[in-house]
């Protein structure tokens, strides 16, 4: 049996760490159970676009500062369809508000120094196998470190686990909506400075790419493909070929360098209700998916933990369980907006195969068209890039 504490966290993602973080400003105690290492969680490449209020809680709650040293942010990015690129200023559509680039792994690594540098309690190593007692007083988390399985006692357990968590299975009777789309994205991280200073999303018949970056000398690269690949079917001379070739405009060229990550990642909507059971609470992957083209997952995750915190200071400080008791519905709005906008971003750019693909074709450039003349329509989008500040 380990110490007892007042909410137990599994998972050092985004959305454990940062629970962790706000409660501890408010004195509140927790204990994160990371199943992998401490290396292992601050090197895992994977999103890298902040929205404005990521940006703005992780400088306001005192771990932004390599952040504001370090990160790029971006005023604009450009889409590209029919051979033509589009710089779309997201500054002047939505003013005061932009992107910022800033990898996952630096949040992470920011996000575990400040806990450890405050005494946070976080076992990395330590998988947790199932909990029990989560519609008691008191529920046990039982994980296994060192080959040992030990217990944590605690008042609430946060499920922050991921998509392949044990936590979400502890909810009962769930409502599960899903969708999952006919390719996958290949993804590379290419020691080599970026070809341009804001991302690109390339609509083209061969399927879709995206040029993005993590730092001024790290590029990191998207491509369609299908499903059923294998990365061993991709050499680094096909991807770059294949990059070049959908990303191409006359008069830009894209530079190559030593690929440093590559991997083939599945793309899923996906949407668990309720996001609690009893004195189980689930934030970001663990509950919800969306397909990385929005590049929301990790704000998501972010903000599930925002709301969640909340709700523990309002039940710690003033006995007032009404932001617990209506968590999911609080997170949902939110979820749902991400889950339309990365649909939708995902539509408009892939390439699909079904039997109706011609006339998917033809709306996608009608939409693309339509957003270049009509303000409106581009501001509804940039608004949803950058992020809402209030989703009803
Ligand atoms: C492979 C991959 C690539 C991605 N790439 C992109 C991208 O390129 N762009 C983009 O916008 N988004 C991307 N995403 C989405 C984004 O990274 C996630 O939305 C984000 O990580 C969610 O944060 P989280 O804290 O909810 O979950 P996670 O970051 O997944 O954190 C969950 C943590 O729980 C731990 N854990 C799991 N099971 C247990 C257990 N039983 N016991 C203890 N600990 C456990 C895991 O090791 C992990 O550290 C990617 C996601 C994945 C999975």
């Amino acid at each position: 049996m380990s110490e007892p504490t007042q909410v137990a966290i599994v998972g050092a993602g985004p959305a454990g760490l940062v629970l962790s973080h706000l409660l501890h400003l408010q004195g509140i105690e927790s204990v994160i159970l990371e199943s992998r290492s401490r290396e292992y969680v601050e090197k895992r490449i994977r999103a890298g676009l902040l929205e404005q209020r990521t940006v703005d809680l992780l400088i306001s709650t005192g771990v932004g500062e390599r952040l504001k040293r370090e990160a790029m942010v971006h005023t604009g990015l450009n889409f590209q369809f029919e051979g033509e690129r589009h710089r779309i200023p997201l500054d002047e559509l939505t003013p005061g508000r932009n992107v910022t680039i800033y990898g996952q792994q630096e949040v992470v690594k920011d996000l575990i120094a400040a806990r450890l540098a405050a005494g946070g309690v976080i076992h990395f190593e330590a998988a947790v196998e199932s909990i029990q007692g989560l519609e008691g007083s008191r529920p046990v988390v039982r994980y296994r470190q060192n080959g040992t399985l030990v217990e944590l006692e605690a008042d609430y357990v946060a499920g922050c686990d991921g998509f392949h968590g044990v936590c979400r299975g502890a909810v009962a009777n769930p409502k599960v909506y899903e969708k999952v789309y006919p390719f996958a994205w290949l993804g590379i991280l290419a020691q080599v400075a970026p070809s341009c200073d804001e991302l690109i999303y390339a609509r083209h018949e061969r399927g879709f790419a995206l040029h993005t970056m993590r730092t001024p000398k790290l590029t990191r690269l998207y491509l369609q493909c299908p499903v059923e690949d294998s990365i061993e079917q991709w050499s680094d001379d096909r991807i770059w070929s294949e990059l070049r070739t959908r990303l191409n405009i006359p008069g830009w060229s894209l530079a190559d360098g030593p690929v440093v990550d590559k991997g083939i990642t599945e793309m899923r909507s996906f949407v668990h209700e309720p996001m609690q059971h009893g004195r189980l609470f689930l934030a970001g992957d663990s509950a919800h998916i969306v397909p990385p083209t929005g590049a929301k997952g990790m704000n998501l995750a972010i903000s599930d933990a925002r709301v969640l915190a909340a709700a523990f200071i309002a039940h710690y400080k003033s006995g007032n369980q009404q932001l617990l008791e209506r968590y999911t519905a609080d997170c949902l709005p939110r979820v749902w907006r991400a889950q339309h906008f990365s649909w939708w971003w995902t539509t408009l750019f892939h390439r699909f195969e079904d039997e109706d693909a011609a006339f998917q074709q033809q709306l996608q450039v009608s939409q693309l068209r339509y957003m270049l003349s009509s303000r409106p329509a581009l501001t509804s989008m940039a608004e949803n890039y950058v992020g809402l500040e209030r989703v009803v």
